[in-house]
């Protein structure tokens, strides 16, 4: 065939399989991260206002002037650092955007780019398709903690780049303010762009406090900061995220995002701007409202045989089947959808070599009857496991 794959070992994002499985067999999905509740009302009739008013036509390749406004007030409110909304930030379909423009204007061919594991599943097709190589190193569970003297070890020549997340997604660790010390140490005198993945930047639990790189001195000189409004007001089918980086980064930026979406849907920008310049304090309950969805889920499965993982952040919840069963994560999240009817998501797709264990990510982004109806059919199904590994001969 004359068509050569850029890309022959990538299949379909894990996130769109599992939701597809949980279609076909009728599973409760409580796997690919979206609410499953209703947005603010109010963001709803803004929305409708503003298309009867006609703002249906291209907006700003950056972004309209109204939304990048707000978005620097929300980051002066946030971080205390003023931004400039003509030169700091970009509008972008959805985090994922940013990041991929942010990865094709930091690295090209020959060049390597650090990302730790388990990583979310965006960042090497990126790298790969800009030409450059990923140098994968595994956050170790259950703590998943950086290894900042292994990342030292794995700086060469040729990395121009690092990517951190924070809160992180799957593992629901935060980086603390020691972290970004390290990151900047280890960048300090190195051609070495950082992408910070922020879009859990509201979803820290038990009174924690997140650490931008937007407050580190250091980092901020050489950061792309990714956030996603998706995640902060709730509305992730709507794709609307944003960067903000200094100058020099952010105009490389937008010469890719300028011919890879041009602009973002014009209704959804002044929809946001206009909720946000009306209702400014809207995403301040995040933490509290889900650190109650994540007691409330862990709470029910805790003793079940599907072990809640501690989770300082993110809308996610990780629990561990290994008094149920060895099997692979993939295999077994196939059985939970087939036998428990609940899709979730396993994490093997999020490492290069993924390593022995028995982790599955849970959504806890739904409503409490979603999570309670969950909870239910997973200790169902473990009680089942636990009573056929009972039976005498087993
Ligand atoms: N961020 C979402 C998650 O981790 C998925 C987004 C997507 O499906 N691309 O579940």
């Amino acid at each position: 065939m004359h068509f050569k794959s850029k890309l022959p070992d990538v299949g379909t994002t894990i996130f769109t399989v599992m939701s597809r499985r949980a279609a076909e067999e009728n599973a409760l999905n409580i796997g690919q991260g979206f609410p499953d509740y209703p947005i603010d009302p109010r963001l709803a009739a803004a929305l409708n206002e503003v298309i009867a008013e006609g703002r249906n036509q291209y907006a700003p390749m950056e972004g309209t002037i109204e939304l990048r406004e707000q978005i620097c007030k929300k980051l002066a409110g946030c971080y205390q650092r003023q931004f400039d909304p003509h030169t700091d930030i970009t509008v972008t379909c959805g985090g994922t955007e940013s990041l991929y423009d942010a990865i094709q204007a930091a690295i090209g061919p020959g060049d390597e780019a650090i990302i730790f594991d388990p990583a979310y599943d965006s960042y090497e097709p990126a790298v790969r398709l800009a030409g450059a190589r990923c140098i994968r190193i595994a956050l170790a569970p259950p703590a998943f903690r950086f290894d900042w003297d292994e990342v030292r070890r794995a700086l060469s020549d040729r990395t121009r780049l690092i990517i951190i997340n924070s809160p992180q997604n799957p593992s629901c660790t935060v980086a603390s303010q020691d972290d970004l010390d390290a990151l900047a140490a280890c960048i300090r005198d190195r051609p070495i762009t950082v992408i910070a993945d922020e879009v859990y930047e509201h979803v820290l639990f038990d009174g924690r406090r997140h650490h931008s790189v937007l407050t580190h001195p250091e980092l901020r000189e050489r950061s792309y900061a990714v956030f996603s409004f998706g995640k902060t007001l709730h509305a992730t089918g709507w794709r609307v995220g944003y960067c903000v980086a200094p100058p020099e980064l952010t105009r490389e930026l937008r010469k890719v995002h300028q011919f890879n979406t041009f602009s973002i849907a014009s209704p959804l920008q002044y929809a946001i701007a206009r909720y946000l310049s009306n209702y400014p304090d809207a995403w301040q309950g995040l933490a509290a409202f889900f650190q109650a969805k994540r007691d409330l889920l862990s709470g029910l499965l805790r003793g079940s045989g599907l072990e809640p993982l501690p989770a300082a952040g993110t809308y996610f919840q990780l629990v561990d089947y290994a008094a149920l069963s060895q099997e692979d994560d993939m295999s077994f999240s196939d059985r939970l959808i087939r036998e428990a009817k609940v899709a979730v998501i396993p994490l093997s797709p999020f490492y290069a070599q993924p390593p022995r264990m028995t982790l599955v990510r849970l959504c806890i982004a739904k409503r409490e009857e979603t999570l309670r109806s969950a909870a239910e059919r997973l200790t169902a199904f473990a009680r089942n496991c636990q009573g056929a590994r009972a039976l005498p001969g087993r």
